[in-house]
């Protein structure tokens, strides 16, 4: 790629075809690839393990060449790494293509759930999400500069460390490089063995609501107390009545903690809840909402915390219009691409939010995510690869 060279293919279709013709004869090497980065465990909060995985990921891109590498730095978690590629047009917005390097796995999984293949699929942690998306990216970019393909707008991948624990150190890092983008390619998994590109997700929301009241003897002194579970409680059936299936409103207190013994009455007890919606409006309501929640026992305080974490990805007609162009870039690599929506979040829901239109699923076609069958699938994993490379060329 050291001359800015325009497409020399007359149709898509031939360069698809090349592509594909290429990644199929790295699939040894991509496997290899998917295996030790698999084997580089990078549980989110293990700051260590993550940078050594950016490391290395780093390390194949300076390898691979033609690229700036810039290390961002987090004290908290894992750092982010931002990789850029020159566009043969420099007036174009850059392309912005996203990954995370850090899994959900603890370190040691690998002795009980251990890479493996067999027939289509491989196994092992953070496979699916997302090492082999982080892979497909490297050999995207390499089959584009063995081709001594340079695509019109610049390329930026950036590949945070902390997706899987809600994104807070990089969410700024995300947003600055979106309001620059034209568009968004996200490497998340695709949905099940078809792997579905997403391109609608649910806004997520949580909240600690604490309930604080008066603690008192249960036998002795029982109407002095003023009971923070009873009182929880009532708030818990409350803001469970907001859950809408139609609309696809979801409201999950999933955790409860609260009291000391059966024979006290409790002073303290608290919930964390999990808050879903596919609308802008409709998570900023109960955004609202959640905030005016009151107590019916006047000598118990409540305290709200937290807030919307992630803003919802609605399938807007710009993301609807990238995914009609993935498909037919799709077709001739043998792939009939489908989409589909998903309740979960992912680092997307930043840029779709921003108004960049976002594809995201683009990673390998797996199921059992976060899970000791977590698998990905290995033979339309190099056209998928092909795909991303025609994204960045054609976008
Ligand atoms: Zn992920």
């Amino acid at each position: 790629m050291s001359s800015p060279s325009p497409n020399p293919f007359s149709s898509p279709m031939d360069l698809a075809a090349l592509l594909a013709v290429w990644l199929r004869g790295q699939e040894a090497a991509m496997l290899a690839c998917l295996e030790d980065w698999v084997g580089c465990e990078s549980p989110s909060l293990d700051k260590a393990a993550v940078d050594r995985m950016s490391d290395r990921v780093a390390q194949a891109f300076a390898a691979a060449g033609h690229v700036e590498i810039q290390r961002l730095a987090s004290s908290a978690s894992g750092d982010g790494l931002d990789l850029f590629a020159s566009g043969a047009d420099p007036s174009l917005r850059e392309l912005l293509i996203l990954g995370h390097c850090d899994t959900v796995y603890p370190l040691g999984t690998l002795a009980h759930q251990p890479f493996r293949v067999s027939g289509h699929l491989a196994w092992g942690p953070g496979i699916m999400d997302m090492k082999a998306g982080l892979v497909s990216a490297l050999f995207a970019w390499r089959a584009l500069a063995a081709a001594g393909l340079r695509p019109r707008r610049g390329l930026r991948f950036l590949f945070t460390g902390d997706e899987e624990i809600g994104s807070q150190a990089s969410r700024g890092w995300i947003e600055d490089r979106a309001r620059r983008a034209h568009a968004a390619l996200v490497l998340e998994p695709g949905l099940g063995l078809e792997g579905k590109l997403k391109t609608a997700r649910k806004g997520i929301a949580g909240y600690v609501l604490r309930a604080r009241g008066r603690a008192a003897h249960a036998g002795v002194d029982f109407e002095s107390g003023a009971s923070a579970i009873v009182e929880l409680a009532r708030r818990i059936v409350e803001i469970s009545t907001w859950s809408d299936p139609a609309r696809g409103i979801s409201v999950n207190p999933g955790v409860v903690h609260g009291g000391t013994r059966s024979n006290v009455v409790a002073a303290e007890a608290e919930v964390d809840c999990d808050l879903r919606a596919w609308q802008p409006d409709d998570l900023t309501a109960l955004d609202q909402r959640m905030r005016g929640l009151a107590s019916a026992d006047p000598r118990v305080s409540l305290e709200i915390t937290g807030g919307i974490n992630r803003p919802p990805m609605p399938r807007t007609p710009a993301i609807a219009g990238l995914f009609a162009a993935a498909r037919e870039l799709a077709r001739p690599l043998g792939l009939e691409l489908e989409e589909c929506s998903t309740g979960g979040g992912s680092d997307g829901n930043f840029t779709a939010a921003l108004g960049v239109p976002t594809l995201d699923g683009l990673g390998i076609a797996g199921a059992g995510a976060h899970s000791p069958d977590e698998h990905g699938r290995l033979d339309t994993w190099p056209p998928r690869t092909a795909l991303l490379a025609c994204l960045m060329m054609s976008l």
